[in-house]
């Protein structure tokens, strides 16, 4: 399958499945192959931390689209990155003037890469700007923020994504495929985790007000996602519990770790956890007729994946490269934003992550 054909087919699925065999899958990554001599969209990082540094590199591998301008705090860093990614001074900007890339013609997309409860306030002055907007995950604290956000962006009528790299990582993409193929019966039982023992205790990541949680907002995220593109269903309904706190100092403001429950329609339960205290990284499908295991499964790689048939065989990919050229094509097409990486997709899962944190609060299961 051609990478066109590839990406009308995302465009055209309600949910994140494609019918695509998984070798063609694969194949349907490998542009370089192919000359490109299109337009190369220009993108504008907003927020120049860790995430920012894996997603410039991405930007100097796609094909489709490149960095054109910088949205930094710190004026000194800015400088840095605007030398080592020969970016024009003009195309840098900080928080108070970024309003002003509304009249460049340099910069296509904005991608906000900033702490979680920045998202809303940056996307709304993209979309304001006019520009497309990719936000990263989670799209926002809460759910009222992501109307907002998507809202800002129909009205201003550009493009709004949000940064599921998964979604273009093929074994993640066989994950899919084998729920909408029903390669081994209906699925029976979903395991999925993800957490990682965190560093420094002063990072925004533990403030409630800027991160708007703990493990659960910033990686448990990947084992709610997964529990729905592995389904195919959307949870029924949650309970949780949140872990002890074995750092009270450390963990004053977010939870340490937290433990779910979703009951999908089908009747099919998901088991999930998410830490900042242990590293766990996978996800388990049990079918009829079979099983998965992705291990890792949400990191940057290489993923590694088997099911009951053998191992998955993928080579590894950047995957912020994967996501910023199709995304980037996407756009190019002037094809709308794919559902299963969209706004409204951001919005589901802050609500769903939202849902857990009342089912732990209260004890109660959590009806959705
Ligand atoms: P970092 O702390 O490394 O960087 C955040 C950047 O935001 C800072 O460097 C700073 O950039 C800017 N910033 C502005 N205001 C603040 C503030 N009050 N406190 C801290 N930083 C501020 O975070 P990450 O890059 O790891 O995360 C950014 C976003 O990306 C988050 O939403 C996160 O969930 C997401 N993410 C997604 C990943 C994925 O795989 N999709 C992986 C990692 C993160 P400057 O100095 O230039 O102003």
């Amino acid at each position: 399958m051609q990478r066109r054909s590839f990406l009308q087919h995302l465009s055209a699925s309600a949910v994140a499945t494609t019918a695509a065999a998984p070798n063609a899958l694969a194949e349907s990554f490998n542009w370089h192959s192919q000359p490109y001599l299109g337009k190369k969209l220009g993108v504008a990082l907003v927020g120049l931390g860790s995430y920012s540094q894996h997603l410039a590199k991405a930007l100097t591998e796609t094909t489709n689209c490149k960095l054109a301008g910088l949205v930094s705090g710190t004026p000194v860093k800015a400088e840095e990155w605007r030398k080592k990614y020969d970016i024009a001074p003009e195309n840098v900007y900080n928080y108070e003037n970024f309003d002003l890339i509304k009249s460049n013609p340099n910069i296509d997309v904005v991608y906000v890469v900033l702490p979680n409860n920045m998202h809303r306030q940056y996307v709304e002055r993209a979309a304001k700007a006019g520009k497309h907007v990719i936000c990263e995950k989670p799209m926002a604290i809460t759910v009222d923020d992501c109307q907002a956000m998507i809202d800002a962006c129909k009205t201003a009528n550009v493009q709004l994504a949000i940064g599921y790299r998964m979604h273009f990582e093929p074994h993640t993409l066989e994950v899919m495929q084998i729920n909408q193929q029903k390669t081994f019966g209906a699925v029976k039982l979903i395991e999925a985790s993800f957490g990682f023992r965190i560093g420094d205790p002063t990072q925004w990541r533990l403030k409630q007000a800027l991160a708007g949680g703990g493990p659960l907002m910033d990686v448990g995220i990947y084992a709610v996602n997964a529990a729905r593109y592995t389904t195919g269903e959307e949870p029924k309904s949650v309970t949780a519990q949140f872990g002890p706190k074995t750092d009270a100092a450390k963990f004053s403001e977010v939870e340490e770790s937290v433990f779910w429950q979703f009951e999908m329609p089908s009747g099919v339960m998901v088991n999930s956890s998410s830490s900042y205290n242990a590293n766990v990284e996978r996800l388990y499908a049990a079918y009829e007729n079979g099983w998965l295991e992705l291990s890792p499964a949400y990191s940057y790689g290489p993923i590694k994946g088997k099911t009951s048939k053998g191992p998955m065989q993928y080579e590894h990919k950047h995957h912020q490269t994967l996501q910023m050229q199709a995304m980037a094509q996407i756009l190019l097409d002037g094809q709308p934003m794919p559902a299963h990486v969209s706004g409204e997709e951001g919005l589901r899962d802050v609500r769903y992550l939202n849902a857990i944190y009342e089912a732990a609060r209260t004890g109660k299961k959590i009806v959705l």
